[in-house]
């Protein structure tokens, strides 16, 4: 039986931390999550239950491979929580505690001037290639590696796609080649990356909304956040793209 939900949405409650780079199996209990990983006959790769699973049922909670927040001044850097109002401009983390777990790409990412291609990519509304440069500073501090994604089924791009790249990728290589960090430490920084690392994230990334509540209450507030447009970024996991899904919205529990 392959694992599905009565509601049309899919649930995945985030841990805390909430970003690591291997999923997580952990369970509200010790046992193993009910689930595997199995090849099927038409839909690729899927998750089955090894177990009857009720409906609402936590399977497991995971961690995003990668994530960015759709605004640096309203949601943290980090986890994608909603910063105080009082946040300082220069400070976009929700505590110390999420500033000090992601410190090394972080400090990857300040070391470049970042203006033409958050412009370039602002304007025309693409959100996709700023998860693109959230893994490559990963990978230049050494937090991710590069083929990170790599498991994930990819979208195919035609050609003519595949062009009205070159400017993004350009932009953003520019962006780390002006800075101080080594030529080697930016070799894997090839167009052939960048677009296997956008056609990942291109059909496995799932917006992220945050809720706040009893668990037993995540449908309801799930409505009231799509109701709100309550979505703060984008965070691509690993296990969870393997659910034959819906592409809903996930809701995350803070
Ligand atoms: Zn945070």
């Amino acid at each position: 039986m392959a694992v599905t939900s009565s509601f049309s949405r899919r649930f995945f409650v985030k841990p805390f931390p909430f970003f690591s780079f291997n999923f997580s199996f952990s369970t509200a209990s010790s046992a193993p999550p009910p689930i595997r990983v199995a090849l099927t006959d038409s839909v690729g790769r899927a998750v089955f239950a090894t177990r009857p699973i009720a409906a609402a049922d936590l399977i497991h909670t995971a961690s995003p491979a990668v994530c960015h927040p759709y605004s640096a001044r309203a949601a943290c850097y980090y986890c994608l929580a909603a910063l105080p109002h009082s946040q300082p401009l220069r400070a976009p983390f929700c505590s110390q505690h999420c500033h000090q777990r992601s410190k090394g790409y972080y400090d990857v990412e300040m070391k470049a001037n970042w203006v033409a291609f958050d412009d370039y990519c602002g304007t025309r509304g693409l959100k996709y290639p700023f998860l693109v440069k959230r893994l490559a500073c990963m990978v230049i501090s050494g937090d991710a590696r590069s083929d990170t994604l790599d498991i994930l089924q990819p979208t195919n791009f035609t050609p003519e796609m595949v062009s009205e790249m070159e400017e993004e990728f350009v932009l953003l290589r520019n962006a780390f080649m002006e800075t101080l960090i080594g030529d080697d430490h930016i070799a894997f920084l090839t167009k052939q990356w960048y677009i296997n690392v956008l056609a990942r994230i291109r059909i496995n990334a799932f917006r992220i909304e945050l809720a706040v509540g009893l668990y037993e209450d995540l449908l309801s507030l799930a409505v009231a956040s799509v109701e709100a447009e309550a979505a703060v970024g984008n965070a691509v996991y690993i296990l969870p793209s393997f659910y034959n899904h819906d592409c809903g919205e996930v809701v995350t529990k803070k």
